[in-house]
């Protein structure tokens, strides 16, 4: 089912913007390359895949992608304390700060097979899209930049970030952000293939991991005695039941049950995870406040029902294990205009202009301006050892995000940058 895009058109000053830098040599040759030798950006992609980079084990492949920036010419790479790679290429001064990122860690534990097996245009192996293909993109970005000498007015800060992935909880641009230590105006994130979807907003999530604890027993010799499960039970009822607003969408699971020992045995101890999602914070936050009450109600009931009392009652431990801000962006923010403009420029149709959670989520939630782009290609079984990468036309991933960056930073006497500073 196709959904319909109705988007204010372009304004003037970005058209006029992607015609200067679309017709600028440098540029053309910059755009002719990212094809002509899209080989290049495979083997980086390849590369970066076989280097394995589990969630709080990226390390290894951190050195590697700063060495990369290093040899394509940047002086001041250097790894944050969190692990996050960042290279600055400056511009001729007193422009705002760009973020391009891709992130370093991959979902699959250290031990698994990153080895890539490539059948002519498609590529198997896990993490070869989510996220070497976004980090080879970038790459590619930096290249074309270099090889054809375009001054930019702003600065481009290329970042392999740490922890984007689950319990990762974006780690690594958290601390880039509540640090401080680099100013940034902008950030355009590079991850998974799509080239015609558009980020313009984030979801957000909070999750929990709550368990309840009882005494727990001999189903028969020590009945009465009550159940950590069915306290857990009592209160999935109660979350199951909650209503939430469709607009702004906001939803809630119990992902995950583990409890008990034997089926002859009251449970002594019953554990789920609860993921809450909304793409408004206020409503994520109101949601949360409806669920956590739930749970010590559950377990009032069940020590009612029984008569518990001290050591014979259940008790619940609640521990967060997530917390992902939500955010969205008027439609006028420079970097959906600049995205939009890059495609109409290369010719790529919008197809999707949706929320999802990715790095971006940080700056969304802090009001500065940030996306997501599509590396190019298409992918499959991401987060499954079964991913796949078909790089049929991939290219134009690097075209999408140089455009995108140029436009945003703007061009040495060509082309002002569509990206304000803020203070
Ligand atoms: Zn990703």
């Amino acid at each position: 089912m196709a959904e319909e895009i109705k988007l204010p058109p372009l304004p003037n000053q970005v058209v006029e913007a992607f015609n200067q830098i679309k017709t600028f040599e440098p540029v053309i040759k910059a755009i002719a390359a990212a094809k002509d030798e899209q080989e290049r950006t495979l083997k980086d992609q390849v590369e970066i895949t076989e280097i394995e980079a589990a969630p709080f084990h990226e390390e290894t492949r951190a050195k590697d992608f700063a060495r990369r920036l290093q040899d394509l010419g940047l002086t001041n790479v250097r790894i944050d304390q969190e692990g996050n790679v960042i290279g600055i290429r400056p511009g001729v001064g007193n422009g705002p700060r760009l973020v391009l990122a891709a992130h370093l860690d991959t979902v699959f534990p250290m031990g698994t097979d990153v080895k890539v097996r490539r059948e002519g245009n498609k590529f198997f192996a896990p993490g070869i899209s989510d996220d070497a293909r976004g980090l080879a993109v970038i790459l590619e970005v930096l290249r074309a930049i270099q090889e054809n000498n375009i001054e930019t007015v702003g600065d481009l800060l290329f970042i392999g970030s740490v922890g984007e992935e689950g319990n990762g909880d974006l780690r690594g641009t958290k601390y880039l952000f509540k640090t401080n230590e680099e100013h940034v105006d902008g950030f355009v994130s590079v991850d998974g293939a799509n080239v015609n979807r558009i980020l313009h907003g984030s979801t957000g999530s909070r999750r929990f991991r709550v368990t309840f604890e009882g005494p727990g027993g001999h189903s028969w010799s020590a009945f009465g005695t009550a159940s950590a499960i069915h306290a857990l039970g009592r209160a999935i009822a109660k979350i199951s039941d909650l209503q939430v607003p469709e607009e702004p969408k906001t939803t809630f699971t119990v992902g995950t049950i583990v409890g008990g020992t034997t089926v002859n045995s009251i449970a002594a101890s019953a554990t789920m995870e609860i993921d809450t999602r909304s793409v408004n914070n206020e409503e994520l936050n109101k949601l949360v406040d409806r669920v956590l009450p739930l749970l010590q109600e559950a377990a009032d009931e069940e020590n009612a029902r029984w008569k518990a009392e001290g050591d014979m009652q259940i008790k619940v431990k609640i521990v967060p294990i997530g917390e992902r801000p939500a955010g969205d962006q008027k439609d006028d923010s420079p970097v959906l205009l600049a995205a939009r403009g890059a495609m109409d420029a290369l010719g790529i149709e919008l197809k999707k202009y949706t929320c999802a959670s990715t790095d971006q989520n940080v700056p969304i939630s802090l009001g500065i301006p940030a996306t997501t782009l599509g590396g190019g290609g298409t992918e499959g079984f991401n987060h499954n050892v079964k991913e796949w990468f078909d790089a049929t036309d991939a290219f134009l991933g690097p075209q999408l995000a140089l455009m995108t960056a140029l436009s945003l930073v703007g061009i040495k006497g060509r082309s002002e940058p569509l990206l304000p500073k803020r203070n």
